[in-house]
């Protein structure tokens, strides 16, 4: 069944169809909205967040674009097809082609940090299976707003270096019979300007905690590197002995990894961000309250409510991350957890994005109906209205798009695409 017809939209454009588009629009109620924040509502959102990206990275001098300009608007074959599942709740397009980028991709993000939180979801288990036990250790240094994340980044990896090649590290790790640790890298942006940390997961035996002499030598090797590698002064001593340095034990790490790559404050921000006039609520980052930090996808959505500074801040994450690994297991951990895991790169992860169950092909648009879609900026909301609607929906969308005017950065694209077989944006 489709949606039922206009409530009195008479100006809207009525397809051939017989559906107002402008019914698939309509004001969503209470429930309506909290669904959004379901399975589809995310996707839209990364759609959204990854088109932000798109035209932030986007260089206009330059020869060769970032990656993930080009992605999910390329194809690798004739047409795109678009997948829904028979309930209605999911959609998904074949054939376009991938970037695999974590730190710039929001599309390419949900999908790969999925495929690594269940990797260490299993590694996690087999640990258990074996005996073990996972501690959660969180490094980060004292900085402050007038850092450059280009600066710090690199002494920070050396500060790790430093702190891993440590006797202390060395000793911890003989003494509570690590099998290894699982680092992630994560950066947010708040008050104090830009706070990169990493949490080391610890595969080691049970009791490391009651151990307080190596608890609290590991915290003092990891100031030592801070200061050795000028990203902490002594005077700051104390600060650090608090905030920089913390090991948890095993509930911490779980919950790390059930949330890791979830952005749930972000959809409901964004969501609600949404529904107000766009341009009417800048939030900017010097609004940021307390001890809140923003995402970088966090920074997306503020950049795309009108704060140019956010955007900037994006730009620079960007190039600061460009290369570097956000999951990394120690050499030997995965295949002794996990033998029989397949080692698949962040690119591979995200090319092969799974069919979702029971789906059917809804459509295949031809090159000049994603052109279209690409000019108007409407891919999620085209995969929206597939999941619910199917076929005919993606019609009715289609001549609703028609009508509806390009926007500046959507021409400049369509401009772009099916061009020869060119995957670059520029
Ligand atoms: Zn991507």
């Amino acid at each position: 069944m489709l949606a039922a017809p206009s409530t009195g939209l008479k100006s809207g454009p009525r397809s051939t169809l017989g559906i107002d588009t402008k019914s698939l629009h309509r004001n969503p109620t209470k429930s309506a909205r909290q669904k959004d924040r379901s399975s589809m509502g995310d996707k839209k959102m990364r759609y959204g967040l990854q088109r932000v990206a798109q035209s932030l990275l986007f260089d206009h001098t330059a020869e060769k674009q970032h990656r993930v300009c080009n992605c999910c608007r390329s194809t690798n074959g004739n047409g795109v097809d678009i997948f829904r599942t028979k309930d209605g709740k999911n959609a998904r397009f074949g054939n376009l082609v991938k970037c695999g980028s974590v730190w710039h991709c929001a599309v390419c993000a949900g999908v790969v940090t999925e495929e690594r939180r269940g990797e260490v979801q299993a590694g996690m288990n087999a640990w258990a299976k074996q005996g073990g036990n996972v501690y959660l250790m969180t490094l980060t240094f004292p900085h402050t707003i007038a850092q450059g994340l280009g600066d710090v980044l690199p002494l920070y990896a050396k500060a790790e270096q430093t702190f891993k090649n440590s006797k202390t590290f060395k000793a911890a790790r003989e003494q509570h019979d690590w099998a290894g640790t699982i680092r992630g890298l994560e950066v947010t942006f708040g008050r104090n300007g830009w706070h990169p940390h990493t949490h080391v997961m610890i595969f080691a035996k049970d009791g490391m905690l009651d151990d307080t002499g190596t608890v609290d030598a590991l915290r003092s090797a990891w100031i030592a590197a801070l200061i050795k590698h000028g990203l902490a002064e002594n005077s700051q001593l104390n600060d650090m002995m608090q905030h920089a340095f913390d090991l948890q034990g095993g509930d911490y790490a779980a919950e790390y990894i059930a949330k890791f790559g979830h952005e749930p404050k972000l959809i409901s921000t964004w969501g609600a961000a949404r529904e107000v006039t766009k341009g009417h609520s800048k939030i900017g980052l010097s609004n940021i309250n307390g001890n809140t930090h923003a995402t970088p996808f966090m920074l997306l959505a503020w950049y795309e409510q009108g704060d140019t500074e956010a955007g900037a801040k994006f730009v620079e994450y960007a190039k600061a991350f460009e290369g570097r690994r956000m999951l990394t297991w120690s050499p030997g951990l995965k295949a002794k957890l996990l033998p029989n895991e397949a080692e698949r790169t962040d690119e591979e992860l995200a090319a092969m994005e799974a069919e979702l169950p029971e789906e059917e092909l809804a459509a295949t648009l031809e090159g000049d109906e994603w052109n279209l879609v690409l000019s108007r900026n409407a891919r999620g909301e085209l995969l929206q209205i597939a999941a619910q609607y199917g076929a005919e929906g993606v019609k009715a969308l289609l001549e609703e798009l028609r009508e509806r005017k390009a926007t500046h950065s959507g021409r400049h694209w369509a401009k772009r695409m099916f061009g020869g077989g060119d995957t670059t944006c520029h």
